[in-house]
């Protein structure tokens, strides 16, 4: 990135995690750059990228992780999920599956991460609503039963994307100041 962390008051770690293709490198890149691509290509040599944002006065600077494409194929290491304070759980809302395996990826959470790591969970792809698998009061309730806060949202027509990512950091806030 190449800013320095002159004046920043809390720096958090953030790691996105859920099946490959639901959109999680699109999420960031909507969050951080404010650009969409549909043509999705693999962050080569990135580990994270960055924003920081005013919360009470203090900066506060988020390092977001994302995957190379790995969960495709094999496990994530446990190097990524070191020192993470927080989570963006993201399932495809027309894909079924990928909502099945959310309780998998709270599992490598709970294990690899810190236990208490607030995750916020994010059904992608709002935008396909004609397509739409996952009902949202389905996982609204699922939510609600882990403890784990809960927004729709669309990388693609950037509805939600701010709040989800502002929503998760405002409560990592919270816990540690
Ligand atoms: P990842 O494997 O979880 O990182 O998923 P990507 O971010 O690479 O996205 C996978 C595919 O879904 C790409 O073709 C994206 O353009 C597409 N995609 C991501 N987010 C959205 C979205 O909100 N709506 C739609 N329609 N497509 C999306
Ligand atoms: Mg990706």
């Amino acid at each position: 990135q190449g800013d320095s962390d002159e004046g920043i008051d809390y720096m958090f770690k953030i790691v996105m995690v859920g099946d490959s293709g639901v959109g999680k490198s699109q999420l960031l890149n909507r969050f951080v750059k404010n650009e969409f691509h549909m043509k999705s290509k693999p962050t080569i040599g990135v580990e994270f990228l960055t924003r920081t944002l005013v919360m009470d006065h203090k900066l506060v600077k988020a390092q977001i992780w994302d995957t190379a494409g790995q969960e495709r194929y094999q496990a994530i290491t446990t190097a990524y999920y070191r020192g993470a304070i927080g989570a963006l759980l993201a399932y495809d809302i027309t894909k079924q599956q990928t909502f099945d395996h959310v309780e998998k990826w709270l599992d490598e959470l709970r294990i690899h991460a810190d236990r208490n790591i607030l995750v916020m969970l994010v059904g992608n792809k709002s935008d396909l609503s004609s397509l739409r698998a996952v009902p949202v009061e389905v996982a609204r309730e699922f939510a609600q039963q882990e403890g784990l806060f809960f927004l729709e949202t669309s990388a693609l027509d950037s509805s939600n994307v701010e709040s989800a990512f502002v929503g998760l950091l405002s409560q990592v806030y919270r816990t540690v100041s």
